[in-house]
């Protein structure tokens, strides 16, 4: 760094580093602010072990010198009853030395106001850090931005549909977030029976065509009288522990409109929301998603993935919460892919033949009905070229107008190469987009632009000319 090139080293990441009082390092834990705070007690009770102190005089650098301090120190730590104790213990057991009594007495002794009047950490630190947040929750500043921002993403990872400040008290006590010391804090809050109102819940508040989110689903005890009560019941556990770990980018999957489709009403593949949310599909299925597929699939759908009528959608939706981005096919005239073209709700399924500069063609073909099997079309009502000899139907289409999308053999293993199950949720691709078919082929073949309906607001806010809004809104 700098014109003398010097070398600058990251900390290990358990070693922690000063910075403006404060001590950070990059591994996630509070492990260092206890052990600074170890050392603060320690520092303190070394100065008095060799010292004439009167237990009056050890409580003043108790509760203003000592408290002062480890409430500083422990700003941003949430540290239980059991870690107060044994950080002050040592404070405690130096008062005991020094008034001469047996280091098994009754710590709440020294706590009594009329005796020696020690003001315990645990309620120190509670007191400090509760009116804090109080404090913190209602600022506009940084401060208060953070603290909001913790508590949406605790919301987020947990799953809840309203505000996490109110309510879900019985949940959050249930659940474990680590390193969240504005969650923790909360969960300690309603533990004592805080109940908060907040001014403006609609913010806060997320949209959920669902009655039941996921984390209800997984909240709910299986009912005892199912055959595999035991082996549920367990998986259950291990379904809430996962989906409260998944990771970071999986966090947008919060509510029921997230993995199912067709209305919420049929429950997705894994692979399929991956694919959704633009993941990497490759990877393990996570345990809650098992466990969802087991609960809330009805066993007698055949293979549709139909949710059981409770867990469907309540509310037709509106704005769909999760879409496909079309992927139009290649000019790479080596490629043949499969291809679905939408038509108002009318789908053409089909296979490319062969690809030119601005069409290809393709072998039609049909889905049957309520499943998604296709089978190869052998003339049709919609294909005016169609020829009596040939029982082959062969369309043409432009690129931009068509979608690639994945299709597999039916697993019911029969060898029949004229039947393929479509895996792309077809339902799901948008329809809306702005395509530019490129005149050479090496140019970017296409610029697509979706355009999410809040933009008309914007666009109707700022654009004075009625003809230009038509115009914007028309492209939506
Ligand atoms: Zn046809």
């Amino acid at each position: 760094m700098g014109t003398d090139l010097t070398l600058i080293k990251a900390n290990p990441p358990l070693k922690d580093a000063r910075y403006l009082g404060i001590y950070i390092r990059s591994r996630a834990g509070q492990s260092h602010v206890i052990k600074r705070a170890q050392q603060e007690i320690t520092s303190i009770t070394n100065a008095l072990r060799h010292k004439k102190v009167t237990a009056s005089q050890i409580a003043y650098v108790n509760n203003v010198v000592l408290m002062a301090r480890l409430e500083y120190r422990l700003k941003t730590t949430l540290v239980s009853e059991n870690q107060c104790q044994t950080l002050h213990n040592r404070m405690i057991t130096l008062l005991k030395t020094k008034m001469r009594i047996i280091r098994f007495a009754n710590n709440n002794i020294f706590m009594h106001q009329n005796m020696v009047g020690l003001v315990p950490l645990s309620q120190h630190l509670r007191t400090a850090q509760y009116s804090e947040f109080i404090i913190r929750i209602n600022s506009r500043d940084w401060d208060g931005i953070s603290t909001r921002i913790m508590l949406r993403n605790a919301q987020l990872r947990i799953g809840l549909q309203v505000c996490i400040l109110v309510d879900h008290t019985e949940l959050i006590l249930k659940i474990n977030l680590q390193n969240n010391f504005n969650f923790n804090l909360l969960k300690s809050f309603k533990d004592q029976m805080f109940s908060f109102r907040p001014t403006d819940l609609t913010t806060w508040n997320l949209t959920t065509q669902h009655q039941h989110t996921i984390i209800s689903i997984l909240h709910t005890s299986v009912d005892v009288g199912h055959t595999n009560f035991r082996k549920l019941e367990q998986s259950r556990i291990k379904a809430i522990e996962s989906f409260i770990k998944r990771p970071a980018e999986l966090l947008d999957i919060n509510f029921l409109d997230h993995i199912t489709h067709n209305n919420g009403v049929d429950m997705l593949f894994w692979t399929q929301i991956k694919k959704i949310f633009g993941k990497n599909p490759k990877g393990p299925i996570p345990n809650f998603f098992k466990y969802l597929e087991e609960i809330a699939i009805d066993q007698n759908s055949n293979g549709q993935r139909t949710l059981i009528e409770r867990y469907q959608a309540t509310i037709i939706p509106t704005n769909k919460t999760i879409s496909l981005t079309p992927s139009p096919p290649s000019r790479d005239r080596r490629r043949k892919e499969w291809i679905v073209i939408r038509d108002g709700d009318e789908y053409q399924f089909g296979k490319i033949l062969k690809k030119n500069l601005t069409r290809f063609s393709y072998q039609h073909w049909i889905r049957q009905d309520n499943n998604n099997l296709i089978t190869q079309c052998a003339g049709c009502s919609t294909n005016s070229t169609h020829i009596e000899d040939n029982p082959v139907c062969i369309k043409k289409e432009k690129y931009h107008k068509s979608t690639i999308i994945d299709v597999k053999r039916p697993t019911n293993n029969y060898q029949n190469t004229s039947t393929f199950e479509i895996l792309t949720p077809v339902d799901l691709i948008k329809t809306r987009i702005i395509t530019k078919p490129s005149l050479y082929e090496n140019e970017s073949p296409f610029v697509s632009l979706d355009i999410p309906s809040y933009y008309l607001d914007i666009i109707k806010r700022t654009i004075s000319s009625t003809l230009l809004i038509t115009e914007l809104s028309d492209i939506l």
